[in-house]
């Protein structure tokens, strides 16, 4: 949309360049207050958007914890950036059979997005749902009582900053304005010295580790754990991955600024450590292995016997889609945080 490029283009004018962390910041914000980006007829697909089985296996993760934890007769059911809520209504259809689990939890949405919280009234019309602005909200830190906590897709959102290294020393990059009045890349003041190779980027991401130390705290205060699954990698640093797509294709960060999703992919070595750090046990899997470990196989098999020849065919790709190696299976990581001796 011109208007977040030209309200860009004023603050670099006025302040000059721009951190790319600053950037992401402000694209993101915009196109999700301001699309429904989800499925088909959107911008790009997501798990839950493509089986029912997705947040049904979440459900099974959550249901498990909940009995781990000795059935607390109240936690939080907390998820952060639910799309359109999809996910949590699949996962609360999985547990409605699991005696007291309904009950007990009390469901709090993060969502920044006015439009996006609409569609998840819509899609969660029975259950009562509380919105909330972040995780920081006073509600969710002294909650007083044990946390389910479930992200889809939400880390990769979050920004990240990004070096470049030129001329033997890493330099931030940012984002300024070149003589077309096109936004570009430039190279911000030298703050690190090698090594490194002409050309190399790195990126950092503050935001996810405050996030993810924020969400530490929590548990550690409440008891609980969390689930964070995202499209990663384990450390090092694997270059640059900001990215933006736009109709299921990719299309340039700087083409319509705020009218394409923008990600970077999530570095779980380093979230790990931010684990680690906070005193909690931390455990990192591919998406695929955690489905098929949650019975993924079994419920496609229930799901089967009942599915019409096309429902079947579909089940199956999607099934692929989300376990395969080749696919979302391997891209996509599991990070489980858990209180000490939840197990
Ligand atoms: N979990 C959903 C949606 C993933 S898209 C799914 O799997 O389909 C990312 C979600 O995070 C959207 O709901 C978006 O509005 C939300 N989001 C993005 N940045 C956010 C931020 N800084 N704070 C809170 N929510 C954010």
């Amino acid at each position: 949309m011109p208007g977040l490029e030209d309200k860009i283009k004023t603050i670099i004018a006025e302040k000059g360049p721009v951190s790319v962390e600053t950037f992401m910041g402000m694209a993101v914000t915009h196109y999700y207050a301001t699309h429904d980006p989800f499925g088909a007829a959107g911008d790009f697909t997501t798990a839950p958007e493509i089986s029912q089985m997705f947040g049904e296996m979440i459900g099974v993760w959550a249901a498990d914890q909940w009995q781990k934890m000795e059935v607390p007769n109240k936690f939080l059911l907390i998820e952060a950036g639910p799309g359109r809520g999809t996910l949590m209504a699949d996962l609360l259809r999985a547990t409605k059979n699991v005696r007291g689990f309904h009950d007990a939890a009390q469901i709090v949405m993060t969502e920044t997005s006015p439009a996006l919280r609409e569609k998840q009234k819509t899609a969660l019309g029975a259950f009562r749902v509380r919105w909330a602005e972040s995780i920081q909200d006073k509600s969710i830190q002294d909650c007083g009582c044990p946390v389910i906590f479930i992200a889809n897709e939400f880390l990769d959102a979050l920004p990240v900053r990004q070096f470049a290294f030129k001329g033997g020393a890493w330099h931030e990059r940012m984002v300024g304005v070149d003589e077309k009045d096109a936004l570009v890349f430039v190279p911000g003041d030298a703050c690190m010295n090698g090594p490194g190779r002409e050309g190399d980027i790195r990126e950092v991401s503050p935001a996810r580790e405050n996030f993810v130390t924020q969400l530490c705290r929590i548990i550690k205060r409440n008891g609980g754990a969390a689930l964070l699954i995202d499209y990663g990698y384990e450390g090092p640093g694997s270059g640059d991955t900001l990215q933006a797509v736009r109709k299921h294709k990719y299309t340039g960060v700087f083409e319509d600024v705020g009218t394409a999703d923008l990600t970077a992919h999530v570095d779980f070595g380093v979230l790990r450590a931010t684990v680690k750090q906070s005193g909690l046990d931390v455990g990192l899997e591919d998406q695929g292995a955690f489905l098929q470990r949650m019975g993924i196989g079994l419920r496609a098999e229930k799901l089967r016997v009942s599915a019409t020849p096309q429902q079947r065919l579909d089940m199956d790709a999607a099934l692929k889609r989300l376990t395969s190696s080749q696919e979302m299976g391997r891209l996509f990581k599991v990070m489980e945080i858990k209180s000490g001796g939840a197990d």
